[in-house]
């Protein structure tokens, strides 16, 4: 098969991390005999220097003719001051979000076996293993609400943020958490605070339709506070969480700080029709940016995860999975994942060393 990828490229250690990743889809391809197409795609600071605005004209419209979108990052502090939409490189990320319909973000949390140490959590909480997937509603909620600022007579200035869910917004989500359950340990756990709030007790009533209609599922409900205390207290119980867009955004960075590098973890957007996105969850490190010291392997394994979720190529992506662990296992470490002493390899030689496990 072939399949055309639009690259963004991005800033900072963006264009690092995204060659690295290239290389390595470029091999899986001569194994697997598939072809890839790459389409640039400028985007970020980088297209403020170049065209005058983070997200040009027509930049959706080259992403919606490709098969999928590979990111690395965007934004630094170059482009951080400007008081124009336009001109900040993170309106882009919003825009393109919602420019390809992405409503559910896909954020794995596994601990890799070679790095338990890395993880924060008690050893034997580490031991028992933690490989979860967090699937947060990215397009509707609190977020995108009605936003006010008013003065009243009496109690100053008061503000307000509006939630609102509709079944379908809820369904849509819930049937794409099933269905990844399906694929994995086919346990779902969905986070609301249904006690409280009027969405919850909706979203509750939608995912409970959904549960009877994937009986295979083990489903349970689980409330947001409860879910924090049990991501530290008990990862390994979690196979997939499903929860709605501001709980889905503190848990998931709850989660990966478990697992001990941001420099390891990938993710995915994903919507109906339009091409999945897939990027690395860190940022474009402006400090590192340039030096060949970033660490390639969260962008590798949003490949993967491109694989396995926009081609449906389970054994290409579990390839690639498998070349990074065996390389972790082996010893080698870049710098963020590196203990103190130990010798550390570039964003080159750990892309290299991987191709070669492929
Ligand atoms: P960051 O993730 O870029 O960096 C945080 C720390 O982690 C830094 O010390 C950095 O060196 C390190 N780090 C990050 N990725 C690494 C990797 N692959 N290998 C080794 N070390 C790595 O977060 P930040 O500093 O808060 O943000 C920097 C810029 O990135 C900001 O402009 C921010 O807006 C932007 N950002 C972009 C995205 C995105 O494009 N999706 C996401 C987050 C932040």
């Amino acid at each position: 098969m072939n399949y055309k990828i639009a690259l963004i490229r991005g800033d900072g250690i963006g264009p690092e991390v995204v060659g690295e990743a290239v290389k390595v889809m470029d091999a899986i391809g001569a194994k697997f005999g598939h072809t890839f197409e790459y389409v640039d795609v400028l985007m970020g600071g980088c297209a403020i220097d170049a065209v005058g605005k983070s997200y040009p004209e027509g930049t959706a419209e080259k992403c919606k003719e490709c098969d999928a979108v590979l990111l690395g990052a965007v934004g630094g502090p170059k482009w951080g001051h400007s008081t124009e939409a336009e001109k900040r490189p993170e309106t882009a990320l919003l825009s393109i979000r919602k420019d390809l319909g992405l409503y559910a973000n896909l954020r794995p949390a596994a601990l890799r076996p070679a790095l338990a140490e890395a993880c924060p959590l008690k050893k034997e909480t580490a031991d028992r293993g933690i490989d979860l997937m967090i699937v947060r509603e990215l397009t509707g909620g609190i977020y995108f609400g009605k936003r006010e600022r008013y003065a009243t007579e009496d109690r100053g200035e008061e503000a307000a943020d509006r939630m609102a869910y509709s079944e379908k917004e809820i369904e849509r989500i819930g049937r794409r958490a099933f269905e990844l359950a399906r694929l994995r340990g086919k346990k779902l756990a969905s986070v609301d605070k249904a006690n409280v709030l009027e969405t919850s007790r909706l979203w509750r009533k939608v995912m409970h339709k959904l549960a009877e209609e994937y009986s295979d599922v083990q489903y349970e409900d689980v409330l947001v506070d409860n879910a924090a205390m049990q991501l530290v207290r008990d990862p390994g119980q979690f196979d997939v969480v499903v929860t709605e867009n501001m709980f889905g955004d503190i848990l998931s960075d709850e989660a990966s700080m478990i697992t001990g590098s941001i420099g390891l973890l990938p993710s995915a957007s994903i919507g109906d029709t339009a091409p999945g996105l897939y990027e690395p969850i860190h940022g474009s490190a402006p400090d590192i940016a340039g030096q060949d010291r970033a660490n390639p392997i969260a962008t590798i394994l949003s490949v993967a995860m491109m694989f396995r979720y926009s081609f449906n190529l389970p054994a290409e992506a579990k390839t690639i999975e498998d070349a990074v662990d065996a390389i972790l296992n082996e010893g080698w470490r870049t710098a963020d994942i590196a203990k103190p002493g130990e010798d550390v390899i570039s964003t080159v030689k750990m892309g290299e060393l991987i191709r070669a496990k492929l």
